[in-house]
């Protein structure tokens, strides 16, 4: 059983020099965010940490504090290999399973450091030594503030760790719109802007950034979007051939699953793209649909009750045949 104690994680980490931080393949702001956080804080605990992250991430992310000193597994390299296989503790963050961390895996599987997760996700594996986990926090942001809160020191946010844990709970709420947005999450962010966080300019940063053909991607999907309105749901499919077509970069999709939530009548959204190496899922629902089990039971996959993705090796058709003959069988937990 993992140590859910994060004073045993934090004298460990205050033990250890050489700790890396990890989180799920395809960042997004909540997991740069936190991993950032964790970054600029343990240097000031005196550790030595290195962020190393699977793949790399979107551009309205690459201001983060710290960014410069990440170290992306997928563009190759010996030194992140030999970081991780030197790491006293690594540190996973957003992410409670080590399939998330894609073609990173083997390396974090076979090392020998500890291992702790803090994260929100539902169901954690086991594979931790430590785990922090809370599914009804809005965020691996907040919970890394909350952890840096219980070890007393709150005094050590600066500007940098505000803006990375602003960015994780600003991102990972939908811009403090989702339900899991409590009084307690204004007030940390609240407390965060005190400590140097420009609300405003982070929002511009991360949400208003959109290049042109972005913004017309966008336009396309929601256009070509397909309704199945007796089953209050909503699709869009993107092929490989669309995504040149757009020019479509790393991030450009991030987002775009939530514009069909838009219609109150829409209880589940549902974004298919074919990334050539595999089949991505996207869902989002509302009320009680829980997309986690959806996700898990049909297409690998899981996060949270009404955000969650999976993703399948099948071919795009095969897997939207798929999703459309399995869906009908949820027409009542979709009338919600
Ligand atoms: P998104 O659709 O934005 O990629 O992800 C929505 C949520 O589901 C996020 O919390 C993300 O971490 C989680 N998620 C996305 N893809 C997967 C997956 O393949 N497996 C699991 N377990 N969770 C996922
Ligand atoms: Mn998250």
């Amino acid at each position: 059983m993992p140590d859910t104690n994060p004073l045993s994680l934090t004298r460990q980490l205050t033990a250890a020099r050489k700790v890396v931080i990890t989180t799920h393949a395809n960042p997004d702001g909540d997991a740069m965010g936190s991993s950032l956080a964790m970054f600029h804080y343990l240097k000031k605990k005196g550790c030595v940490p290195a962020v190393i992250v699977p793949t790399s991430y979107p551009d309205f992310l690459a201001w983060l504090p710290g960014n410069e000193q990440v170290l992306v597994y997928q563009n190759g390299g010996g030194k992140a290999d030999q970081l991780i296989a030197e790491a006293e503790i690594i540190v996973c963050l957003d992410f409670n399973a080590l399939s998330r961390t894609g073609d990173m895996e083997n390396a974090l599987r076979s090392a020998s450091a500890l291992k702790a997760v803090i994260d929100h996700h539902i169901s954690p594996d086991t594979f931790p030594d430590f785990l922090i986990s809370d599914v009804a926090k809005s965020s691996t942001a907040e919970i890394v503030y909350d952890f840096i809160t219980v070890c007393g020191d709150e005094g050590l946010i600066d500007k940098e760790i505000a803006e990375c844990l602003f960015t994780g709970i600003l991102t990972d709420t939908g811009g403090f719109q989702f339900p899991t947005t409590t009084a307690a999450v204004h007030r940390k962010a609240a407390f965060l802007i005190e400590c140097g966080a420009d609300n405003h300019a982070i929002y511009e940063r991360v949400f208003n950034t959109f290049s042109e053909m972005r913004l017309r991607l966008f336009g396309y999907c929601i256009e070509r979007m397909k309704l199945f309105k007796d089953l209050k749901t909503a699709l869009i499919v993107l092929s490989r051939n669309e995504l040149q077509r757009f020019a479509v970069r790393q991030g450009d999709t991030e987002g775009l699953v939530n514009f069909p939530m838009k219609m109150q009548e829409i209880n589940l959204s549902v974004l298919i793209v074919d990334r050539t190496e595999r089949i991505k899922l996207s869902f989002r629902s509302r009320g009680t649909f829980d997309v986690n089990q959806f996700a898990r039971e049909h297409f690998n996959g899981g996060g949270h009750r009404n955000a969650a993705g999976g993703y399948s090796f099948e071919s795009l058709e095969k897997v939207v045949q798929k999703f459309e003959s399995i869906l009908p069988q949820y027409r009542e937990a979709l009338q919600y």
